[in-house]
């Protein structure tokens, strides 16, 4: 799920300027209208038109993850999808400058694959409870302990944890990469129940950390069991961050990106995504006939992603990342490692 727009967005007629904004951004605004009300849209207009024109002044793409709202998802961003698809994509994109509307560690990826490019975070707050469960001395200590077992680091960790891996992998690939190792026991941190869905899935002993993702950590098998009873006939697709009795309570299990190939394939009659909220608003763009009961459970990380704050970062260049030389080559080792399986 993934898209390169580098040149002026197709829906958008060259028209700057706010004046002519509503104008202008209708056809962008027909995109979004089953999620957006109508009378939301003129919060938005200004920043949307504004964004545009910044991305063409300055030769900029935004990089946007599922989690961010619709008017950021379908309205400015150039490349979109789950974190693998944007480390993925971050490594063929021609710019001077990457926004990332997403969370740090991810504009932090994005840096190390694109050294020699500008990459710009909207809101250093944006952080995330698994990258700040785990730091580089804690990854050091459990290689003592643990001595010649791989370490497998989800990317949703910093630079300096990524740097004290052999290999990173994404909830889209975690199963393939821990089998691509060929071993019977590794070291993954820090998401405690991607480790358990991992290890269930592979067989493999699985060496985990106490991290968790506080959006999918919330989730339980009760109110998979309430939603069923609720609404007969919905299909549950869960996140492998979740618990392991949520995902044993869903019809499948996958990261966002195979969330919304699921949809695509089987357009379900109605379904459930037990994921953070923006993502059922974001597929639901596309697909008008499935019915998307929404549970919502909100990152605050992701939330802290606005177009005002995106709009700033392209008119004042802030918050520029930056990473140690010697950390970064390190980490982007590990993450390149993931990429070539
Ligand atoms: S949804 Fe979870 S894993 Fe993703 S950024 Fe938020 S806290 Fe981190």
């Amino acid at each position: 799920m993934s898209a390169a727009l580098s040149s002026p967005h197709p829906a958008f007629a060259p028209m700057p300027g706010p004046a002519n904004a509503q104008a202008v951004l209708s056809p962008l605004y027909q995109r979004v209208s089953r999620v957006i009300p109508p009378i939301e849209w003129p919060a938005f207009a200004d920043d949307i038109d504004a964004i545009l024109r910044l991305k063409r002044e300055r030769n900029a793409v935004i990089l946007a993850h599922n989690y961010m709202t619709p008017e950021i998802f379908h309205c400015v961003s150039d490349i979109v999808g789950d974190s693998l698809a944007l480390a993925r994509e971050a490594q063929t994109v021609q710019a001077d400058i990457i926004v990332m509307a997403g969370v740090h560690f991810m504009a932090e990826t994005a840096k190390m694959l694109n050294p020699d490019k500008t990459v710009l975070i909207p809101d250093l707050r944006a952080g995330c409870s698994l990258a700040s469960s785990i730091t580089a001395e804690d990854v050091r200590l459990m290689r003592q302990r643990y001595p010649s077992r791989p370490v497998v680091t989800y990317v949703n960790t910093s630079a300096a944890v990524k740097a004290e891996s052999d290999i990173c992998c994404t909830s889209g690939n975690a199963r393939k990469i821990v089998e691509s190792l060929g071993v019977p026991e590794v070291i993954m941190i820090p998401d405690q129940y991607l480790a358990a869905n991992v290890a269930r899935e592979t067989g493999v002993k699985i060496i985990s950390w106490a991290g968790a993702c506080e959006v999918h950590e919330r989730f339980t098998a009760r109110q998979i069991r309430s939603l069923r009873a609720e609404n007969p006939g919905v299909i549950v697709l869960a996140h492998p961050e979740c618990p392991t009795d949520v995902v044993d309570e869903a019809d499948f299990a996958g990261s966002t990106a195979a969330m919304s190939d699921y949809v695509t394939a089987k357009q379900p009659s109605r379904v459930v995504l037990i994921t953070e909220c923006s993502m059922a608003d974001n597929i639901a763009v596309n697909h008008p006939d499935v019915d998307f009961v929404r549970p919502c459970n909100l990152c605050p990380h992701m939330k802290r992603i606005t177009l005002p704050a995106i709009r700033a970062a392209l008119e004042t260049n802030t918050h520029a990342v930056t990473i140690d030389p010697a950390i970064a080559a390190r980490a982007r080792a590990a993450v390149e490692r993931m990429l070539a399986i």
